[in-house]
């Protein structure tokens, strides 16, 4: 029995979105800047694509660009924006996603700009404060922080920062990748300047994303060529791509109240039954253990170390597909776990869930989790785990 939950890192996709992109691969192939009808046909498609995406989210279709994924949008966004409004000062936190570090740290290298961290406690949380008086600091910054973490899920007050954003006339980009069909968006009324979005995160297709660009900015484009998207992002579009991400974000917007109500209920009984597998020394990293202060899917668990590889490996053996990094075999944690206050010495785990997820595979997870930890020789022993009277 094979068990996925890895939806933070791509998600399957929707019968729905596969459903409507197939004409694409068949019948609808023209090119949708030839000019003869069935150019125009694939065209409109496109267009309806845009229009959809601005309509979820309280956007106008012109300020909503495809590309290939988030990390193409989150290049095009902060590289435009610093670009644009010669911005030297970037405000960020150690817990980005990668694709927005390191487009930051060559923009650094550069000598473009200078980065400032803000200050985080010790689940992960951004000290508005410290923002604040960085933003005070440093007239004309760009900051770039997460909407949701991918790794502990942590959910992060964009309205106040928005708020700031404007108070200190700074631009403001948030990485919505892990958020975007989870959480519902009003961009009229925010103080959001960039966001992204990644199709293969809500059950659409991988290869395609958008980036929204409030309309009053006009960033120079990325990738120079044909003209296409307004002249910001030249090539032929991906056309099947981006008539699955609409249908994708539509299928979300349309389901999400089930869909994340059933998502919480599956993390909360992961949690319940982890806290009665006997198994001591789970600890929670992040925020990813609350329901209000975290993206719904996202589970981030810290294991004791298991003398004979890892959980992940293990379960991975076993059919079950989840995320992780250890500290306990000499490997390293990741940046995000490293930026926060975990215990050091133990193997984190993110279980992330889908809609298509069910009570019974959590079942089958933690008792193959309790019996990972029940053949460890160290373990056994009696050193860090023991089996409770209800579960022998
Ligand atoms: N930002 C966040 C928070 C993500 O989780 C990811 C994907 O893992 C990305 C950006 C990059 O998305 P993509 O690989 O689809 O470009």
């Amino acid at each position: 029995m094979e068990i996925y939950l890895d939806n933070a890192a791509t998600t399957a996709p929707d019968p729905e979105v596969i459903e409507a992109i197939l004409p694409f691969l068949t019948t609808h192939y023209a090119n949708p800047s030839s000019a003869h009808g069935a150019g125009r046909r694939v065209k409109e498609a496109v267009d309806n694509a845009r229009r959809t995406v601005a309509h979820l989210l309280n956007a106008s279709p012109e300020e909503i660009y495809f590309t290939a994924g988030a990390t193409e949008g989150i290049n095009l966004a902060l590289s435009g924006a610093i670009q644009a409004y010669e911005l030297n000062h970037v405000i960020t936190s150690r817990i980005e996603h990668k694709a927005v570090l390191q487009t930051l740290k060559r923009h650094e290298k550069e000598g473009d700009i200078e980065t400032s961290y803000v200050k985080l406690d010790e689940r992960g949380n951004v000290d508005l404060y410290h923002l604040e008086n960085l933003l005070r600091a440093n007239p004309r910054t760009l900051i770039a922080l997460m909407h949701g973490n991918n790794e502990i899920g942590n959910l992060t007050d964009i309205h106040a920062i928005g708020v700031l954003a404007r108070r200190y006339n700074a631009v403001f980009f948030t990485d919505t990748t892990q958020t975007m069909g989870k959480a519902r968006f009003d961009l009229q009324g925010a103080d959001i300047d960039f966001l992204v979005g990644s199709a293969h995160k809500f059950h659409g297709p991988k290869g395609v994303g958008f980036v929204y660009i409030n309309q009053k900015h006009e960033l120079k484009p990325l990738i120079y060529g044909g003209g296409q998207e307004r002249g910001q992002r030249g090539g032929t579009e991906n056309v099947v791509g981006i008539v699955g991400l609409a249908k994708a974000l539509e299928v979300a917007y349309r389901n999400l109240e089930t869909s994340q109500t059933k998502i919480c209920k599956l993390k909360q009984y992961l949690v319940s039954k982890l806290a009665i597998s006997g198994i001591e020394g789970i600890c929670y990293n992040g925020e990813s253990k609350s329901i209000e202060n975290s993206v719904a899917n996202v589970l981030n668990v810290s294991f004791p170390c298991l003398s004979t590889g890892s959980v992940v490996t293990k379960l991975d053996q076993l059919g079950i597909q989840v995320s992780g990094g250890s500290a306990c075999q000499g490997g390293g944690a990741s940046h995000v776990i490293q930026a926060l206050a975990c215990e050091a010495d133990k193997e984190n785990v993110r279980f992330s869930f889908s809609k298509f997820n069910t009570f019974e595979e959590l079942d089958h997870v933690v008792d193959a989790i309790v019996r990972i930890y029940e053949s460890d020789p160290a373990i056994a022993t009696g050193k860090a785990w023991k089996r409770i009277a209800s579960w022998a």
